[in-house]
C-alpha cells in the first residue's frame, strides 16, 4: 500500500500529519527538489521517512551527527522500517551487514555519514537509490557554525545519481537558505518555509530574586521529569547539579571541560532515562534528539533570541506540553555587555552585537505576550495573544515610570557616570554610607529623593533601564553606568516610560502543568514503568517504545482493547502487536493503576456503582455516535457521585459540570437509580 495516509497511520502510526508535513510529503513524493525550513520538534524526518516507504529502492540521507543516525535508524527498526547507517563508527561486521542488504534489496533507508561522501559515489550507483535527503542542511553553509565541508559533495553526488533531492533545517535565515539552495540545487528546489511557533511550549521568564531558591522550586514541581538547564559557566553546572542532587532528584553536569567519556556517559543516561535533569553549558544540545524533555530552564540569560529559540526548542519535541523558563537579572545583562564590550571584534560588529541582545531583552523585559514579540522578531504575523506565556497567563502590572526613571538619569549624570547601581541606589534612598559621605553625595539635589521606593524595587527599575538600553556599564570604569543616547529624549521629557511593577518577595511558585488530570497519574507513572522496563530490556532508549504524548494519550482514552489502542498517536502495526496487550493489561488489569479513590471503595458495595458509572463513561466516551470528541470524568468525580448519589441532571451537574451531564447525565442517574 503506497498511500502516504495509509503508511502514516499504520507504520508511524499517527492519526494526522503536522502543519506543514501533507504538503513536504506530497512533493517529495512527485519527485520534486524540496528545501523545507521547518523549527526543530516540527517533524522533518517523517518528510523524508515517509515519502521513502511509498517508493521503489533505497533512500540516501545525510545527517551530520552520528548518534542522531543511530536514534533514527533505531527508532524506524522499532516501527518495521528496513533502515541502516554507514558511518565511521561501525565495525566491519556490521558494515558487510549493511553491504549484504543492500545488495540483496532489502534496506529502505540508508544514513550515510558526511565523511563517507567521499567514497560512497560507486556503491551508491549500484544499489538502486531513487530519493537523496538531507538532514541540517545548514552545514553546507560556510559562514554557520554548523559547517561541514563534506556536506560540499552532495551537489556533485546528487548529479551522479541523478534523483531527487530533499534537504531540511531549522535555519530560515535568508543568507542561508540562499546557500543551501545554491550549494545543493542546480536549479531552485521547492521551498517550503513552515511557522517557527511551537505552540505546546509555555514560554516564562522571571527576574532573579533568589535565584538558586526559584530554579530549585521550579524543579522540585518538576520532579520525575526530563529537563535540561543551561548555565553561563562550567563551575555554575556543577553546583547547580550537587544542589538538584541534594534535593533527591537525579541530575548531571555537562560541559566540554569534562572527559569525552564522561560526556558520552551522560548523554547516554539523559537519552535513556525519564527523569534526569541535565545541567548544562550551551556545549549540551546539538544532537540531542530526545523528544520528551519537558522544560528547558535557563539559569542565566541566553545569548540571542536565536539562541534562546534554538535551545527552549528542544522541549516537547513529541508536541505533548513543556516549559521553558529563563532566569536573568541585571548582573547578567552587565556580563553579556562586557563580554562584547570586551571582544575583539570591529566596532561595527560590536554595535550589531548590542542590538541583538537588546532585542532578546526586549522579550525579557516584555510588556505583554511573549510570542507575540518572539514571532513578530522572526518576521512573522503573530496571534494577538499567545494564552501559552507568563504574560497572557497574568497580566503584570505596569506604572508610569518617567518620573523614577529620571531621578536615576540624574543620579548617573550627577555623579559623573561613574558609579555602579548599588551606589546610585543609595543616594536615591537617602541611604547614608561612608561612600555616600566620602564622596559628598548627600549634597546632592537627587539625595533622596527616589525615597518612594524601596532598594528592591530600585533594582527592578535599573534592571528594566539596562534592559532598554538606556544605562550601560562602560567597560573603562569598572562597570559604572553611563546613559545612552536613547535616554536622552526622556531626560529632556519628550518621551514617557512604562515598567512593569515587579512582584517583590516571595513569589508563589508557579503552578505546574499537570500532564494528565490527577486521577489518571497513577496509571500514566504505571505506564511508564511498563515503558521503563520493555524499555531496559530491550536497551533501549524509552521513547523508542511509546514517547510521552502516546502515554499521556494512552492514560486519557483508557483503550479496553487492541482495536481502541489502534486508535492511540504513536501506536502503529508493528508496536500495536509488539506491546499493544502488555500495556492494555497495564491499564484494565492491574491493581496499580487503580486511582486511590477507586481503590478506598473496593470491597466495599459502593464499588460495584462505581464500576457500571465507569462502564457507562466507557461506552459514551466517544459519544452516542461514537464520533464525539473524546470526554472522560476523573475518578475522584466518579467517587463524588457514588457519595452524594444525584437524584437529577441539576444536582449531577454541580458535580461532573455540564459538559459531561449532558453525555453522561442519562446513563449515570440510571445506575444510581438501580444501585
Ligand atoms: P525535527 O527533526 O523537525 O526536530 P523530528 O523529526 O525529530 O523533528 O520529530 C519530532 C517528534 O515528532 C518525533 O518524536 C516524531 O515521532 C514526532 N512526530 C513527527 N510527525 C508527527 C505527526 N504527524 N504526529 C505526531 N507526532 C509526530
Ligand atoms: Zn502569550
Amino acid at each position: 500500500m503506497n498511500d502516504p495516509l495509509h503508511i502514516l497511520h499504520h507504520t508511524f502510526g499517527f492519526p494526522t500529519f503536522r502543519p506543514g508535513q501533507a504538503e513536504i510529503v506530497d512533493a517529495v513524493i512527485a519527485n520534486r527538489d524540496v528545501l523545507a525550513i521547518l523549527p526543530t520538534g516540527g517533524g522533518k524526518s517523517l518528510c523524508f521517512q515517509l515519502p521513502a516507504l511509498c517508493r521503489e529502492g533505497v533512500t540516501v540521507v545525510v545527517s551530520p551527527l552520528i548518534a542522531l543516525m543511530r536514534d533514527q535508524v533505531r527508532g524506524l527498526k522499532e516501527v518495521g522500517v528496513a533502515a541502516a547507517s554507514l558511518t565511521s563508527g561501525n565495525t566491519d561486521e556490521q558494515n558487510a551487514e549493511v553491504f549484504a542488504a543492500l545488495d540483496a534489496g532489502t534496506l529502505k533507508i540508508l544514513y550515510l555519514a558526511p565523511e563517507r561522501l567521499a567514497s560512497a559515489g560507486p556503491l551508491l550507483q549500484r544499489i538502486n537509490v531513487t530519493l537523496l535527503a538531507v538532514d541540517e542542511a545548514h552545514c553546507v553553509s560556510q559562514w554557520g557554525h554548523d559547517f561541514r565541508p563534506d556536506y560540499l559533495r552532495i551537489g556533485a553526488l546528487r548529479k551522479q545519481l541523478n534523483v531527487p533531492l530533499a534537504a531540511f533545517t531549522a535555519t530560515a535565515d535568508e543568507e542561508t537558505r540562499g546557500e543551501i539552495i545554491r550549494q545543493l540545487f542546480p536549479t531552485p528546489p521547492q521551498v517550503f518555509l513552515r511557522g517557527f511557533d511551537r505552540p505546546n511550549l509555555n514560554l516564562a521568564f522571571d527576574a532573579k530574586i533568589a535565584p538558586r531558591q526559584q530554579l530549585l522550586d521550579f524543579v522540585k514541581a518538576r520532579k520525575g521529569r526530563s529537563g535540561i538547564i543551561y548555565c553561563a559557566t562550567r563551575a555554575k553546572t556543577e553546583v547547580i547539579a550537587t544542589a538538584i542532587r541534594a534535593i533527591g532528584i537525579h541530575a548531571l553536569p555537562y560541559h566540554a571541560g569534562l572527559d569525552a567519556e564522561v560526556r558520552r556517559e551522560a548523554e547516554a543516561c539523559f537519552q535513556a532515562d525519564d527523569g534526569l535533569v541535565m545541567v548544562a553549558t550551551i556545549a549540551f544540545g546539538m544532537g540531542v534528539d530526545k523528544p520528551d524533555i519537558r522544560y528547558v530552564l535557563h539559569a542565566d540569560l541566553p545569548k540571542s533570541v536565536e539562541a534562546y529559540w534554538q535551545e527552549v526548542g528542544r522541549a516537547g519535541r513529541d508536541g505533548a506540553p513543556a516549559d521553558a523558563l529563563t532566569l536573568f537579572g541585571a548582573e547578567d545583562i552587565r556580563l553579556r555587555r562586557s563580554q562584547i564590550d570586551e571582544g575583539l571584534a570591529p566596532i561595527d560588529r560590536k554595535n550589531a552585537d548590542h542590538q541583538r541582545l537588546n532585542a532578546l531583552l526586549g522579550l525579557a523585559e516584555a510588556l505583554d505576550c511573549r510570542r507575540k514579540v518572539l514571532l513578530g522578531y522572526f518576521g512573522e504575523t503573530p496571534p494577538d495573544s499567545c494564552g501559552n506565556c507568563d504574560l497572557c497567563t497574568e497580566k503584570p502590572v505596569r506604572f508610569d515610570a518617567t518620573e523614577a526613571a529620571r531621578k536615576a538619569l540624574s543620579a548617573v549624570l550627577r555623579t559623573g557616570e561613574y558609579f555602579g547601581q548599588e551606589h546610585l541606589i543609595d543616594i536615591l534612598i537617602g541611604n547614608l554610607t561612608a561612600k555616600v559621605k566620602a564622596r559628598h553625595h548627600d549634597q546632592l539635589p537627587t539625595f533622596a529623593s527616589g525615597k518612594d521606593f524601596e532598594r528592591g524595587q530600585w533594582q527592578a527599575i535599573f534592571r528594566q533601564m539596562l534592559a532598554r538600553d538606556l544605562l550601560r556599564p562602560d567597560p573603562e570604569r569598572q562597570g559604572g553606568l553611563r546613559m545612552t543616547e536613547n535616554a536622552r529624549p526622556l531626560l529632556r521629557g519628550e518621551t514617557l516610560l512604562e515598567l512593569r511593577l515587579d512582584r517583590m518577595g516571595a513569589k508563589p511558585a508557579r503552578e505546574v502543568r499537570e500532564l494528565v488530570p490527577e486521577a489518571d497519574e497513577p496509571l500514566l507513572a504505571a505506564l511508564k514503568s511498563k515503558r521503563r522496563e520493555l524499555a531496559e530490556a530491550a536497551k533501549v532508549p524509552s521513547y523508542l517504545i511509546f514517547n510521552d504524548k502516546t502515554l499521556i494519550e494512552m492514560a486519557g482514552r483508557k483503550p479496553r482493547n487492541l482495536d481502541e489502542m489502534r486508535g492511540v498517536s504513536g501506536v502503529g502495526d508493528v508496536k500495536l502487536e509488539r506491546y499493544g496487550t502488555l500495556f492494555l493489561a497495564v491499564i484494565n488489569g492491574s491493581a496499580q493503576a487503580m486511582h486511590p479513590a477507586r481503590r478506598k471503595l473496593a470491597g466495599k458495595e459502593t464499588a460495584s456503582i462505581f464500576d457500571q458509572l465507569e462502564g457507562v463513561m466507557f461506552e459514551l466516551r466517544l459519544g452516542e455516535s461514537g464520533l464525539d470528541k473524546p470526554l472522560s470524568c476523573t475518578s475522584a468525580e466518579l467517587a463524588r457521585v457514588v457519595a452524594q448519589k444525584p437524584k437529577s441532571q441539576e444536582t449531577l451537574a454541580d458535580i461532573i459540570g455540564d459538559l459531561k451531564t449532558s453525555r453522561f447525565g442519562t446513563g449515570f442517574l440510571a445506575v444510581l437509580a438501580e444501585g
